[in-house]
């Protein structure tokens, strides 16, 4: 089983900038052996042209985002950061394709769900998902498509670009007073407050599945963020890694009785002990390959 990687391209990040550059190598380490690891091509700049604004696409590689944009964004725009976002991309539309072609796509990066299309915010520039959708739109694929964003921030970007489309169905689970601020309308919005742990999260997590369930899904993309661990700086929830490894096996059961195919993507994780943000993302990968490949 194949999971695409932009690990080994590099990025300049200030010093002491909160950004988890490191897990990035680190999930793939531990998964080298499981998986065949993969880097990630560029997206074919086409896809974004179907999914984006542009408008917004054609300054981006004109002459990138202006200061007030990059501190929206969180990081600084450079061109190494360009690259990154472009592989990112990239790996989740392979991963999609692997998906309808042999029910599983991994990507071990992705999930940039703060894009909008005409804007970036929150570490996203792009938003893959969107794009990868697109992509496969434009390759004939009709079923009917879920984005289960269980990543402790709404998926604002998301909930924007999907939300005039009946065919996606955007569900979102996280913290109500949580980064956004100003939440958009997903078709599902399931707001947790602070300090949530594993009970009440998997009760929530299963009152809105049973709802996701009632559409359908052909094909599922995942954004799995480990911020919803306790000791996170930015997630405000207090899941334990068992908690995280019981939503996970969660999310794949439904996956399986609901006949879809499923594409995860990794989304945020920031934990205090950086150990902890990368033995949770691996779980997640580890345990989609042990229920569904
Ligand atoms: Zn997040």
């Amino acid at each position: 089983m194949k999971a695409y990687t932009t690990y080994h391209l590099p990025l300049d990040l200030p010093e002491g900038h909160p950004f988890p550059l490191y897990k990035y190598r680190g999930v793939a380490e531990a998964l080298r052996g499981l998986l065949l690891l993969e880097p990630a091509p560029e997206v074919p700049k086409e896809a974004l042209f179907l999914a984006h604004d542009p408008l917004y696409l054609e300054r981006v590689f004109r002459e990138g985002l202006s200061r007030k944009e990059s501190l929206r964004l969180g990081l600084p725009f450079t061109p190494a950061f360009l690259r990154r976002a472009l592989h990112a991309a990239g790996g989740t539309l392979m991963a999609a394709l692997d998906a309808l072609e042999e029910g599983l796509g991994l990507n071990l990066a992705g999930g940039t769900h703060h894009a909008f299309p005409d804007r970036a915010e929150g570490y996203s520039l792009f938003n893959d998902v969107a794009v990868a959708v697109a992509w496969l739109r434009r390759r004939g694929f009709s079923g009917r498509v879920l984005v289960l964003d269980l990543d402790a921030h709404q998926g604002n970007g998301t909930a924007v670009f999907f939300g005039q489309d009946p065919t996606v169905y955007t569900l979102s689970l996280h913290g109500e007073r949580n980064y956004p601020l100003k939440k958009e309308r997903s078709d599902l919005d399931v707001g947790l407050p602070d300090g949530v742990g594993d009970g009440a999260y998997l009760r929530a997590l299963e009152e809105a599945l049973e709802k996701a369930g009632a559409f359908r899904p052909a094909l599922v993309f995942y954004n799995a963020g480990v911020d919803v661990l306790k000791g996170d700086r930015f997630g405000r929830l207090s899941l334990s890694l068992e908690g995280v490894a019981q939503r996970d096996l969660r999310v794949y059961r439904f996956v399986k009785e609901v006949g879809a195919a499923l594409v995860v993507v990794m989304g945020g994780g920031y934990n205090r002990d950086p150990r902890l943000t990368v033995e949770a993302h691996a779980a997640t990968y580890r345990l989609a390959l042990s229920s569904l490949a």
